[in-house]
């Protein structure tokens, strides 16, 4: 994350200095850097460029309008797992003819909403749903184009709560059982068998698990493409980023850090897995999220109070889990630094937010500067999974979100006003 940095002593976002945006909008806010997006989503789209090939960026990882508007400025279609993902792509600009549906539960209408807008394939998750798209499908007179989801059974070596490869897991149907569905589906008239979509999890930090899956799945692909003329193979998303040391980075990505030894790269990713995605002479589509938005944004906020307790130094933020709730669901690290380099010894910190609930915490025993009320800190990689799980729990109002370009810096979104928290709720007639 090259684009946040120190100069001197005080951290900045491309050409704008983070504690100039607390000053102006006020705290805890996100800030992403375009030219990181940019960055990010080019090295991904390079690293493919021998074969035909689509990104699909995960926008469930960050659906902000100016930062889909980004990516769909450089070419990006985009995975989503809801109609509201679907009308969101339109709203920023983007092409659903470029779009892939994922998700486990799509609903009749979903179907039939990203069928009249032309989506690029659905990806299935079990059988009951070829036959729902079938119906919409035949309801409307169209044939929809679709994917299987393969589940691969393989564990991909990251936390419980992301692994989705496995036949532990809702996702895709299973690797033994894919055969006999497209063989099915093809008898069904209004389906278009366009392609096989596989995604065995996210944070995905090495190489051989994805290598693995694809090669445990591309002799199916191979035979599926040939007897039904398949368009297209997805190996999904997952690549997983550097959370530890993000600022660390050399003078060009996080990826060339120290701690990013051994990890996943565009540059792997293209010598590891073209050799076995090029034969296959298929279009490939690839779906990450994080990857590309991860180490493109981080949170601001401000310390509140500091409390020292026996045991502890608990450094009170304003902002909580409900702003960022990684920590407290997935037990994610984020960096945390001040915006003002601080010298001096470091003291074993707790950085806590304000909602009542001991879930509510960034980060417990770390070595952190000592911080006083008023300082602002900043928690890295916070561009992934951030803003968009956010809540308005404790009646904390949406925070905004800055978007970056060099020099320049705007609101990508305002900050909630509170009253607009409750403007969909009324006290009902038989209690007034
Ligand atoms: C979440 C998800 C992704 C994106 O995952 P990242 O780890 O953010 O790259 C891609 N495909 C599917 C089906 C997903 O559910």
């Amino acid at each position: 994350m090259h684009d946040f940095r120190y100069v001197g002593k005080h951290l900045f976002c491309e050409g704008v200095e983070l504690a100039a945006l607390a000053e102006k909008f006020g705290t805890p806010f996100y800030v992403y850097s375009q030219n990181t997006l940019t960055d990010h989503f080019q090295k991904l789209d390079q690293a493919l460029a021998p074969l035909d090939h689509l990104v699909c960026f995960a926008m469930k990882a960050n659906s902000n309008l100016s930062v889909m508007r980004v990516l769909a400025n450089l070419g990006s279609g985009f995975d989503v797992v809801s109609s509201g993902e679907l009308q969101r792509v339109i709203a920023a600009g983007g092409d659903p003819r470029k779009c892939v549906f994922a998700g486990v539960a799509k609903t009749e209408a979903e179907i039939e909403f990203a069928l009249r807008k032309g989506i690029y394939s659905f990806n299935v998750e079990s059988e009951p749903e070829i036959v729902r798209i079938n119906r919409v499908a035949g309801r409307l007179k169209k044939r929809a184009p679709i994917a299987v989801r393969v589940n691969p059974n393989i564990a991909a070596d990251t936390h419980a709560k992301i692994t989705t490869g496995t036949y532990e897991n809702k996702f895709g149907i299973q690797f033994e059982q894919v055969e006999a569905v497209y063989a099915r589906a093809s008898k069904l008239p209004n389906i278009w068998l366009r392609g096989v979509q596989m995604h065995i999890g996210s944070q995905l930090t090495h190489v051989e698990p994805y290598e693995q899956a694809v090669t445990k799945v591309t002799p199916l692909v191979q035979k599926l493409a040939a007897k039904y003329k398949l368009e297209f193979f997805s190996p999904g998303g997952g690549l997983g980023i550097v959370y530890k040391t993000a600022l660390d980075s050399g003078p060009r990505q996080w990826w060339s850090s120290p701690s990013a030894k051994g990890i996943l790269t565009p540059a792997l990713y293209a010598e590891k897995l073209l050799p076995l995605l090029q034969p296959l002479g298929l279009r490939i589509l690839i779906e990450p999220g994080r990857f590309i938005v991860g180490n493109a944004g981080v949170l601001v906020t401000r310390v509140e109070y500091v409390k020292r307790t026996g045991q502890k130094n608990f450094v009170i933020v304003d902002a909580a889990m409900n702003d960022l709730i990684r920590p407290a669901f997935y037990d994610a690290f984020h960096e945390i630094v001040p915006l003002a380099k601080k010298g001096g010894a470091r003291i074993s910190s707790d950085v806590v937010g304000p909602i009542c609930e001991s879930g509510d915490y960034f980060c417990k025993d770390r070595p952190l500067p000592r911080v006083g009320e008023g300082d602002y800190l900043a928690l890295l990689s916070a561009g992934a999974y951030g803003f968009v799980m956010a809540s308005n729990y404790n009646t904390r109002p949406l925070i905004p979100e800055i978007l970056v370009r060099g020099t320049q810096f705007a609101a990508a979104r305002e900050r909630q006003k509170v009253a607009d928290i409750w403007s969909g709720e009324k006290v009902v007639a038989w209690l007034k």
